[in-house]
């Protein structure tokens, strides 16, 4: 008998909020909404032979989500047909949404209301998908806003202090947020008052300043806090969209704070895995009992690479710190192919794991429960 996850319920640890589009998408939209890619014109033309023709741009993730729609929608699987289903069935919304998410027992979103920006209010993203949402508090908004009510580094970071406090106290709030990744990078440094307070003028000018010290200043803050409410850090690691500091994203480059005493109990949670270093990620779970990490964007954009990327997480890290994720950020369907796809992709590596002998299928099916929803669950327990 082959593993099947059907049925198994699913909380996706990682992902944004989206809306109605405005109109029907045209067939080129469509796969811009999908694509990570945020520059125009990625689709713009086709690629044609004597019997196909293709978007230019279109990768394995894109061809996969297509074919699985069509099979969701009873349609050819060419992207023309699907997108006209879609445009069709999309008009209530809502309804469309719950639907896709009934489909792969989708029952939970942990979301990053920081990205898109101007934000989505959550109660608005609510109605969409018909239950409550999990949310982590982005600390890099908060810097943006206090720098230009402050005039003084002290002043300002009472001001943001007190912010982050507050948020993690609201229900519903498991956790800060931090794309340090994308400004100064992942190797933060002690704190050091004296640099951070000397850059602040710099900082007041333009958020988009390197600023390291005090970023790393603001980032010791925040694990501060988190470690006080007993809540999560959650730290983007790895690839991103195109203005991720890539060179300075790697999860290792964490290790000396998290080797800080005072962070020992600090729940951390990597982001994306730290995806194309996700064994980093993977190794540092198996050696920090903090430490956690989630498989969203590799998953579901490596397309069928998420075989691979389950079976090399799970050379190191233990069955209890890998949660699921999608970073879903546009729209429903990109939800739901993460789900679906994930699904696939871990029925096909549990099953190699009982017929190498190396489990029972009651081990794999347990692993799997722990994966999809009750690592979540578990961590975050005392603010669910
Ligand atoms: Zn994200």
């Amino acid at each position: 008998m082959v593993i099947d996850l059907e049925g198994v319920k699913i909380i996706d640890v990682h992902c944004h909020p989206f809306l109605q589009n405005e109109r029907p998408y045209m067939e080129s939209e469509f796969l811009e909404e999908l694509s990570l890619s945020v520059r125009p014109g990625m689709f713009a033309t086709k690629i044609k032979t004597k019997t196909d023709s293709m978007y230019s741009g279109l990768n394995m993730y894109m061809q996969i989500t297509i074919q699985r729609l069509a099979k969701y929608f009873s349609c050819e699987p060419t992207i023309e047909a699907v997108v006209e289903k879609r445009n069709v069935s999309a008009r209530n919304f809502s309804e469309y949404t719950k639907n896709l998410f009934e489909d792969v027992q989708l029952e939970g979103l942990l979301v990053d209301y920081g990205y898109p920006t101007p934000a989505i209010p959550n109660q608005q993203f609510e109605k969409v998908v018909g239950f409550r949402t999990w949310e982590v508090y982005r600390i890099e908004p908060v810097m943006d806003r206090l720098r230009e009510e402050h005039d003084s580094f002290s002043t300002f970071i009472e001001g943001y202090r007190a912010d982050l406090r507050s948020a993690l106290g609201r229900k519903g709030v498991l956790g800060l947020k931090s794309i340090i990744a994308y400004r100064s990078g992942l190797e933060i440094v002690s704190m050091d008052e004296k640099k951070a307070t000397s850059q602040f003028d710099f900082y007041k000018e333009n958020k988009r300043e390197t600023v390291k010290e005090l970023r790393d200043y603001c980032l010791h803050i925040a694990m501060e806090e988190c470690t006080r409410a007993k809540k999560a850090m959650h730290i983007h690691t790895g690839v991103g969209d195109g203005e991720v500091l890539l060179h300075k994203a790697s999860p290792n480059l964490l290790v000396t704070m998290l080797r800080e005493k005072k962070y020992a109990n600090t729940i951390v949670h990597l982001v994306h895995g730290g995806y194309p270093w996700m064994e980093e990620a993977a190794f540092m779970c198996s050696v920090f009992p903090n430490v956690y990490m989630d498989l969203s964007l590799q998953n579901p954009f490596a397309g069928h690479g998420v075989k691979r990327i389950i079976s090399q997480v799970f050379e190191f890290a233990p069955f209890n710190k890998v949660m699921y994720g999608s970073d879903a950020f546009t729209i429903p369907e990109m939800n739901w192919l993460g789900v679906k796809l994930f699904k696939e992709c871990f029925e096909e590596v549990l099953q190699s794991w009982v017929e190498k002998d190396y489990m029972s299928r009651k081990r794999a099916k347990t692993i799997a429960e722990l994966v999809l929803y009750k690592n979540f669950e578990e961590l975050y327990k005392d603010s669910l």
